[in-house]
């Protein structure tokens, strides 16, 4: 029980001062929206990777979650969020690539109702327990190929994809609605942000920053 306050109540380098300082941070790399930064500000990121790693949590970093997977820094989180929101309402969203679940909780703050898969089933145990952990309820998890989608609360306003693809999956322009936006990061070796907004006469692309994330791979493990 008292390491379970520790943990939350955060000591030195995990308590709310040292989100806040991680929040200041993102305004002054130019993020923008209240409610990336509220959200961000109000979700505890240490929680969701190793204690042994939790000092490091709230620095500009990404972080081995195991699995040969990593937690994207916050920087990254935040713009990609940002991106999603640009229309400051976001109903239902699809995330793919739950990891350790923190850019979920994230958009937990953010959205009505968040579905998020993860193909490598130990990761979305781990990430299921935070969340209950944090309490937070509006978060549907599935060990599915997000290749695919996840047809269950399809069609989604936001689509946000935490591992890249060489090409969008077509399932997943599928499962957006009209009026909704993907952003995902695009390519192989060299990857870029990609934003697909959906309207009445079909998909617009833009293509943004260079980032690097992991590969979004096939079939579930
Ligand atoms: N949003 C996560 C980032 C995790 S890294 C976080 O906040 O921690 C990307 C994740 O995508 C990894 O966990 C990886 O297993 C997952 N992934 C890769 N290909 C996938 C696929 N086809 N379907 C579902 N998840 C996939």
């Amino acid at each position: 029980m008292a390491d379970l306050i520790k943990r939350h109540n955060g000591i030195g380098m995990t308590s709310q001062r040292t989100r806040a300082r991680m929040v200041e941070r993102l305004r002054e790399q130019g993020i923008r929206d209240e409610a990336v930064l509220a959200a961000m500000n109000s979700v505890p990121r240490h929680i969701f990777v190793d204690e042994a790693l939790a000092s490091r949590a709230y620095d500009e970093v990404s972080l081995p979650i195991g699995f040969g997977q990593t937690i994207s820094n916050p920087r990254i989180v935040a713009r990609m969020l940002e991106l999603l929101n640009s229309s400051g309402d976001l109903g239902k969203v699809l995330e793919v690539g739950t990891g350790c679940g923190y850019q979920a909780a994230v958009l937990s703050k953010m959205a009505k109702e968040v579905y998020s898969v993860e193909r490598i089933s130990p990761l979305l145990s781990k990430a299921r327990n935070s969340l209950r952990e944090l309490k937070i309820h509006n978060v549907r998890l599935r060990h599915a190929d997000g290749n695919l989608g996840c047809r269950d609360g399809s069609p989604y306003d936001g689509i946000v994809m935490a591992a890249a693809a060489a090409q969008i999956p077509k399932p997943l322009l599928e499962q957006l609605a009209v009026g909704g936006r993907m952003v995902l990061p695009l390519g192989g070796q060299e990857q870029r942000l990609c934003v697909v907004e959906r309207n009445e006469r079909g998909f617009v692309e833009t293509i943004m920053d260079e980032v690097k994330f992991v590969p979004l791979l096939h079939g579930i493990n």
